[in-house]
């Protein structure tokens, strides 16, 4: 593993030096007041940007190393995710730090109230392995776009991808982010240090240690988790594109995605069409041997692939009505698992827990409230995706569902919309980012308020109080109004 450990972290002004250390520095930097300006924002933005377009031979080849990825599906998700993401902010940057103007009370006038949008300081970005580039490069747009310096730690199981962002990311972004490489003992001294944010993306067990270890400094944490992003399906949509369009978002990136579609319901007669259509979608994305396609990947480690298999063989062996529908041959030296489509019933253990893997269960509800009732049963998904075109069904998910996106008729594309905010909501996260929500994430919004001295229309309100200022205070500067029961 190509992993920075402590003792080999960046020399800075030719001493070791230790996460501690590299924090003060950002901190540092960031109080001298020259991450404000927005030149200096834009220019880390179009740093960052060459640096992944100068690198893209090395990313991807980095990438492909960690998980298979194809170049094309590399571009799609990581590099070219974040060339766009880029390009958005730097396009609207100065609009989105423009101060906003705030009407003030008759009572308070004459004054001028407005707010400011001014960056947290030095923020904590810890990303996952299963989209290692994007996932630590997008939060970092908005952390810089706010004006902040950042601490970017990736993960330890993509070490190839964590690997080339430490040799790249001194030489573009040198001071404004620093690379500190490594696993748990690493985050966990980081997570020891004081931050202005931390932004978290990866599984809910580690999302509480964040969000503990935060609190002993009431710093403010983004929790992007994950959790069972559920499919509804009926028969009044074209089986055949909505089996394509859930195929693709479930076996990209060999199921490795916190918004792929971790299940589907449907009742009888809609899964019985799903299951005939998913096999032939999944043959074209990736043809009859999807092992020889270079257009699919593989699990990221041993341990991954043992939890999936280990669940597929469980609910095979249980008499309790799984039926395979398509899929299901592993090899465990290329971390290999086919595309798999299953039926189960509620209880299987691949309805447990998030899959997080290529396997896809197909649950039998009798109706669309049902569904709606089965999901709202459970943990507050990242995302909903409904496949309907009966107006009142959708209606329903709407009202009745609670998720950090909804989507219809396509999974996990909300994310390429950079005005949509994404994040989850009670066990799939806290806070959002993308686009302008980023900005909001990675900065705070200051009130100001200026009332010129003169005249001192204040006096109104200050004791003693006669019954002028007492009508005056009722009347205008805290009024009561009495609503009607209706
Ligand atoms: P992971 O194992 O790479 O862990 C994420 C980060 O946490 C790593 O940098 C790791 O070093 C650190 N970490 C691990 N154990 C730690 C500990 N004990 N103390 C401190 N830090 C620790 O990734 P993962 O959690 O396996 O990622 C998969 C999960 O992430 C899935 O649940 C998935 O749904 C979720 N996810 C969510 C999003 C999103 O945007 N909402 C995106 C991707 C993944």
């Amino acid at each position: 593993m190509n992993a920075q450990h402590l003792d080999t972290l960046p020399q800075i002004n030719g001493a070791p030096s230790t996460v501690e250390t590299t924090v003060d520095q950002a901190r540092q930097l960031f109080n001298t007041g020259v991450t404000k300006p927005l030149a200096w924002r834009l220019q880390q933005l179009k740093a960052m940007n060459s640096m992944v377009l100068d690198h893209t031979e090395d990313f991807t080849a980095a990438l492909a190393a960690d998980l298979g990825k194809h170049p094309s599906e590399a571009w799609l998700t990581e590099i070219g995710f974040i060339t766009a993401e880029i390009a958005h902010t730097v396009k609207h940057l100065e609009a989105w730090l423009t101060p906003r103007k705030v009407s003030v009370p008759l009572a308070l006038q004459p004054a001028q109230a407005s707010t400011v949008l001014e960056p947290l300081g030095v923020v904590l970005v810890i990303a996952p392995w299963n989209y290692p580039l994007q996932l630590l490069l997008a939060p970092m747009v908005g952390a810089l776009a706010a004006g902040n310096t950042v601490v970017g730690k990736p993960s330890e199981l993509a070490p190839a991808t964590s690997a080339a962002l430490a040799r790249w990311v001194p030489d573009y972004l040198d001071g404004a982010v620093t690379i500190i490489e490594g696993g748990v003992p690493e985050t966990t001294e980081l997570l020891e240090q004081r931050f202005d944010h931390i932004f978290y993306t990866g599984n809910g067990r580690v999302g509480r240690i964040v969000m503990a270890a935060a609190a002993k400094n009431l710093t403010p944490v983004t929790l992007e988790l994950g959790g069972k992003s559920p499919v509804y399906i009926d028969d009044t949509v074209d089986m055949i594109t909505a089996a394509r369009r859930i195929a693709w978002g479930k076996f990209m990136n060999a199921g490795q995605t916190c918004v792929a579609p971790d299940y589907v319901l449907g009742t009888d007669s809609a899964l019985a069409k799903l299951a005939k259509e998913l096999p032939l979608a999944i043959e074209e994305l990736y043809g009859t041997e999807p092992a020889h396609s270079l257009a699919y990947g593989r699990i990221i480690n041993d341990d991954a692939f043992a939890r999936i298999t280990g669940l597929l063989a469980k609910d095979l062996a249980d008499d309790a009505g799984s039926a395979l529908v398509s899929g299901g041959r592993t090899d465990a030296a290329t971390r290999y698992i086919e595309p798999t489509v299953i039926h189960v019933d509620a209880q299987a253990h691949l309805m447990q827990d998030e899959i997080f893997g290529p396997v896809l269960p197909l649950v039998t509800v009798a109706s669309a409230q049902e569904a709606i009732n089965f999901i709202q049963g459970r943990d507050k998904p990242l995302a909903v995706y409904v496949f309907s075109d009966d107006k009142g069904v959708r209606q329903d998910f709407t009202e009745q569902t609670t998720s950090g996106a909804l989507n219809f008729g396509v999974p996990a594309a909300h994310l390429f919309v950079p005005g949509l905010p994404f994040g989850g909501v009670g066990e799939s996260g806290i806070g959002s980012y993308h686009g302008h929500h980023s900005i909001e994430t990675f900065s705070h919004r200051k009130a100001i308020l200026d009332k010129p001295l003169a005249p001192d229309t204040m006096s109104l309100i200050y004791p003693p109080f006669g019954s002028l200022k007492k009508q005056v205070i009722k009347r205008f500067v805290a009024p009561a109004k009495k609503f009607r029961k209706d």
